[in-house]
Formats: structure tokens, C-alpha cells, sequence
């Protein structure tokens, strides 16, 4: 078998973080990315910023999955996230496969990219999400 370019390459990695603006520099200075203006995702409960492809996630308030994740586990790995050319035929192929999906169609994400999350149960205990960029 041949191992040559993936079908779904690594998008990015989300970070838990309290504050995007006290943990942005970390970032930085690793990178050398500067940090995007936060965008605010009301119906994921999220402020969400992008250091390269390093996805910060801060909570809107404690009663957000992100919220409650930083109260349980800390800052940290949230999530990884694939990019897709066509998340609802991945989905499909995925919920075939018996696949645990959280979100069985996409929804808008960040930068207005579609989204959807696949559950850590199926996908060795990291949260997944497979991206699909509009532009
Ligand atoms: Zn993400």
C-alpha cells in the first residue's frame, strides 16, 4: 500500500485557552503567524482566533462546551480538524463506516467555513472536525 498525499489533509489544531489575548503570544512567538481578529461564534458559545494553523478557542461563558471543557481539563487540546473537499458525501461515507458523528450535517464555523464534528469515541479519543472551505 501506498502512503502519498491524504484524501483529507490536517487543517488546524484548536487549543482551549481562558483568553485568546494573554495566550496569543505563545502562539506567536512559536509560529512567528501573527493572531486573526477574533470572530465570535454565538451558536458555538466561542471566541475563535487563528495563529497559523493554530485554532484559539475562548469561552463566551462557563455554561459552553468550551467552557466546561477548560473547567474540567484546562487549557489544551480542544480538537483537530480536517479539511474536506465535500464534508456531506465525508459524513456519509463516515456514518457508513460507523462512524460516531456529533453533527450528522454541517453548520457554519469560523472564517464562514462549514464544519461538522465527528464524536472522540470513534476517532481515538481526540474530538474531530472535518472543515470545508467556502473560499
Ligand atoms: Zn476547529
Amino acid at each position: 500500500m501506498m502512503y502519498s498525499t491524504s484524501a483529507n489533509p490536517l487543517d488546524h489544531v484548536a487549543i482551549a485557552v481562558h483568553s485568546i489575548e494573554d495566550s496569543a503570544s505563545h502562539f506567536e512567538l512559536m509560529s512567528g503567524d501573527v493572531c486573526s481578529p477574533p470572530e465570535i461564534l454565538e451558536s458555538q458559545g466561542v471566541r475563535v482566533a487563528f495563529v497559523g494553523s493554530i485554532e484559539l478557542l475562548e469561552p463566551l461563558s462557563p455554561d459552553t462546551t468550551v467552557g466546561r471543557f477548560l473547567e474540567r481539563r484546562g487549557q489544551g487540546l480542544h480538537h483537530i480538524a480536517y479539511k474536506t473537499g465535500d464534508i456531506s458525501s465525508e459524513l456519509s461515507r463516515l456514518a457508513t463506516a460507523g462512524v460516531q458523528l456529533i453533527d450528522e450535517k454541517p453548520r457554519p464555523g469560523a472564517n464562514g467555513h462549514l464544519v461538522a464534528f465527528v464524536h472522540p469515541k470513534s476517532t481515538g479519543g481526540i474530538l474531530t472536525e472535518l472543515v470545508q472551505h467556502t473560499k
